[in-house]
């Protein structure tokens, strides 16, 4: 699985699509006509004006550039001017709108500085593409935090009400550190395998998770990319990660997502690579000569793509508790992953498709997937906030149920998905929580 680890975890290797979940995303069980048998909580327990100012300050750190979006009314956001599209996104821009949809400039945190390689899905090496590392993870060191870097958090220890220590690994030896406060920020995967390694005497089922909670109500997003051929060739140069609309964020009571250019053209190498991660999904083995077909079929394939945009549709996954995050010391990672399909995503992935397909007739389109597939780099949910200790594992400013000096941010937070990349509201969530901390501090009667 391509997760980043170490500091910046993910966003080290993300696209940089730093975008707002939208106001109905905070109440998404009271706007669609049919939850099914999921989670889908009524109420996020904190609004979007609770996040707003958040928003505001996680664009203006990662200088995020875009245009707002026009089918959302709260998108005031702070955003810098976008350089101007290439020939061919321009056309597609004009094109879409033409065709009744409302395309805006995708939000990303890329500074394009010139010769900027637009590095999706690898390592920015000229800090042109701000990530958790270059831009918090270093300022704060700069500002005098300190870390200790390459090691293996392994578990916490904890009396009835609180953590006491963290024991963590490095060099093969483990280590002891005590502190006042506890700050759990593994992701969605790793958070929820650390509270349930720590179980101990007074909480047996792992910290924070006497309600069986923790690890519960994994998602994904729904992963649907589409090649979308402009109608007349056109010069391809430009930003790649350009164009992005919301037309099918949500449709007659049916939540859905957004439509997004994926930032990768597809070039040989990248088909090659996604023809080799598909090799992997399947099970197949590496065997000798299987790259002389792979690199022969990625020929062909660029062939045919050509001029084609490839676009992402990211659609909401639902919370299901059956879906979880569970420990297998036997698995190198230490997880194991346990995540059924349901129906009702299989059905809004086939209508989702077929809305965008239609939506940009006459341009031509191939699905370059057909299978339902999921994007394992934007998991969410496993700690859920919420207002309800049965049924979530922190409070709504991120606290573990039960032992007061333990907050959890990070991806695992999410209630619900929503149908958008998940970075700029970890890290809007990340900043709310900071305050509340610092206040508590301040004044430990809150
Ligand atoms: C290829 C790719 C592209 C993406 N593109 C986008 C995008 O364009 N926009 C967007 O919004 N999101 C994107 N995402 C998703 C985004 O990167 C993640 O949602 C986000 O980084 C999750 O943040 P997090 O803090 O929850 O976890 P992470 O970023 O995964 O950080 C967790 C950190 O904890 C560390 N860790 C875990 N367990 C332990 C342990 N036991 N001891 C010590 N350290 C530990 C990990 O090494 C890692 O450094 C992308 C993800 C990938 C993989």
């Amino acid at each position: 699985m391509a997760l980043g680890c170490g500091a910046g975890g993910s966003t080290v290797l993300y696209g940089a699509a730093l975008e707002r979940l939208t106001r109905s995303d905070f109440s998404p069980g009271r706007q669609v006509s049919d939850k099914g048998q999921s989670e889908l909580p009524d109420h996020w327990p904190i609004s979007y004006d609770d996040l707003s100012p958040y928003y505001q300050e996680m664009e203006r750190l990662f200088n995020v550039c875009g245009t707002p979006d026009p089918l959302d009314a709260d998108d005031s956001n702070h955003l810098a001017p976008p350089p101007p599209l290439g020939p061919r996104d321009q056309h597609l821009f004009d094109s879409f709108e033409a065709l009744k949809l409302n395309p805006y400039r995708q939000h990303v945190a890329i500074d394009f500085i010139p010769g900027c390689q637009q590095c999706m899905g690898r390592i920015c090496t000229r800090n042109c593409k701000r990530d958790a590392r270059n831009t918090l993870f270093e300022p704060a060191l700069r500002a005098g935090a300190s870390a200790i870097l390459e090691c293996d958090v392994m578990r916490f220890e904890s009396d009835a009400g609180k953590v006491t220590s963290v024991v963590i690994k490095k060099d093969g030896v483990e280590k002891v550190i005590s502190a006042k406060q506890y700050i759990l920020a593994a992701g969605a995967l790793f958070s929820p395998a650390l509270l349930l390694k720590s179980a101990n005497n007074f909480w047996p089922n792992g910290l924070a998770n006497n309600n069986d909670q923790v690890g519960r109500c994994l998602m994904f997003h729904g992963n649907n990319l589409i090649a979308i051929w402009p109608l007349r060739n056109h010069d391809s140069s430009g930003p790649k990660k350009s164009l992005c609309f919301k037309n099918f964020y949500f449709v007659d009571g049916c939540k859905y997502g957004t439509v997004q250019a994926m930032g990768i053209e597809a070039g040989r190498s990248a088909i090659y690579d996604f023809l080799d991660t598909k090799r992997q999904e399947l099970g197949v083995p590496k065997l000798p000569l299987l790259w002389i077909p792979l690199k022969i079929i990625a020929r062909i394939a660029e062939k045919i793509f050509g001029p084609a945009k490839v676009f992402a549709g990211i659609l909401e996954d639902f919370p299901y508790t059956e879906n979880q995050v569970m420990i297998d010391y036997d698995a190198p990672s230490g997880i194991h992953i346990r995540y059924q399909l349901s129906d009702e995503l299989k059905k809004r992935t086939q209508r989702f498709r077929h809305m965008i397909t239609n939506a940009v007739k006459p341009h031509r389109t191939m699905l370059i997937d057909r299978s339902i597939g999921l994007n394992y780099g934007h998991a969410t949910g496993t700690c859920r906030f919420g207002s309800d200790p049965e049924t979530s594992v922190l409070d709504k400013d991120n606290r573990a149920w039960g032992l007061n000096n333990l907050i959890v941010v990070d991806a695992s937070f999410f209630p619900s998905s929503g149908g958008i990349n998940p970075s700029l509201t970890i890290g809007a969530n990340a900043l709310r929580v900071a305050d509340k901390l610092v206040s508590r501090l301040k004044n430990p009667t809150i």
